[in-house]
């Protein structure tokens, strides 16, 4: 079935008897049983409720997995995942990741004895690999510098060496790339950003690519209990059902804006993979379907960069990404603020540089927006 038609129905199965075309919110924490021993399938909402399950059978679909599992936040979907780690055992991670993963990586996993190392590309990966590595993770495209990591590259060195490939598919999405068709074997999301899409509900997902790896995340979610709520999920659904063609437009928006910002005297460089001159062009064309709504860009000076956002006013100076309204974030003082300066700076995420998530107003007004903010200095 083509992704079009399943955002929009999304899991066929059917969890009343009234005809509603649209998933009831299930809003029950517990479900009863038939007789002792026996279930409806469902018993407490920690472990699976209707509504939930209706939205992970729908990303299971959109991604082509086995499984997948919700929770509260994509942070809390990240931790969920490292609990099936030990301590002692190595990660190589993208060097260019989400500052909350880094965060949580550098604070709470590290101090829990588990040891990380970061590469950018996929040669590096492979020289980072220890016999104690358990796990690959990578964020492609990465979060602000736009670095693209050739999935397949990077799973034939995990496959051959038993080490799990996670790939965080934020901004791309299912619509535009498919991580578990290039060898993947879990798929992470923030469902905060584009699968929700109207910034307005927080979201994580994991979906996996068989049973085995189903059955333990399924056992440290219900465990730990980060689970998404039934409203919550519901939201989610409603907002996949107009994903494709959300993303179509970020797509089709980001790249005349990308394009633009070339052109600008105070731009100096813009980062956004649907450029033909990006560094890692022809490896998006293989292995992606679309360039998404990213785009990062570095100004002039420090000023220019202030001007921006204290002088947009259709575009919000707001932390988050991937949904109706465009928003712009300062990723030195919000997004990467934990980083330490000197892996800030080696990754070019300085007072310049700015992080525009392109929304789904017109393009002249986002242009108009950014042309006045820039010029108000
Ligand atoms: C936002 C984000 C996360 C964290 O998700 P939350 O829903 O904010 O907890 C992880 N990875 C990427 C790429 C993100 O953009």
């Amino acid at each position: 079935m083509d992704i079009n038609t399943i955002c929009v129905h999304g899991c066929v199965k059917k969890y009343d008897t009234t005809g509603a075309v649209s998933v009831p919110i299930f809003a029950s924490s517990t479900f009863a049983h038939p007789g002792v021993g026996q279930s409806t399938g469902f018993d407490y909402s920690r472990s699976q409720n209707p509504t939930k399950e209706h939205l992970e059978q729908t990303i299971t679909a959109l991604e082509g997995g086995f499984e997948t599992i919700a929770f509260s936040s994509g942070m809390a979907a990240v931790s969920a995942l490292m609990e099936l780690f030990s301590p002692g055992d190595h990660i190589v991670a993208s060097d260019d990741l989400y500052g909350g993963t880094f965060r949580l990586f550098s604070h709470v996993s590290e101090k829990n004895g588990m040891k990380f190392s970061y590469a950018a590309s996929s040669d590096e990966i492979a020289a980072k690999i220890t016999p104690a590595t358990k796990a690959i993770i990578i964020e492609t495209p990465s979060n602000p510098m736009m670095n693209v990591v050739d999935i397949e590259a990077v799973a034939k060195i995990s496959n051959n060496k038993n080490i799990l490939l996670i790939v965080d598919n934020t901004f791309l999405t299912p619509v535009f790339q498919r991580p578990l068709s290039l060898g993947a074997d879990i798929v992470l999301h923030s469902g905060t950003k584009y699968l929700g899409g109207h910034n307005d509900t927080l979201s994580g997902m994991l979906t996996v690519k068989n049973s085995e790896l189903a059955e333990r995340l399924r056992f440290i979610a219900k465990t730990t209990g980060g689970c998404l709520s039934p409203f919550d999920s519901f939201l989610i659904i409603r907002g996949i059902k107009t994903l494709a063609i959300r993303m179509e437009c970020h797509n089709k928006t980001a790249l005349h804006i990308a394009k633009w910002l070339t052109e600008q005297k105070k731009v100096k460089k813009v980062y956004y993979i649907g450029l033909k001159d990006h560094p890692d062009y022809a490896i998006s064309c293989r292995q992606a379907s679309g360039f998404g709504g990213m785009i990062s860009f570095t100004v002039d000076c420090e000023e220019t960069a202030k001007s921006i956002l204290e002088n947009v006013k259709v575009i919000k100076y707001a932390e988050s990404l991937g949904g109706t309204e465009s928003l712009i974030t300062y990723p030195l003082l919000q997004t990467h603020a934990d980083l330490p300066k000197h892996e800030r700076e080696a990754r070019g995420i300085n007072e310049c540089l700015l992080r525009l998530s392109v929304g789904l107003e017109a393009e002249n007004d986002i242009i108009e927006d950014l042309k006045h903010a820039m010029d108000s200095r």
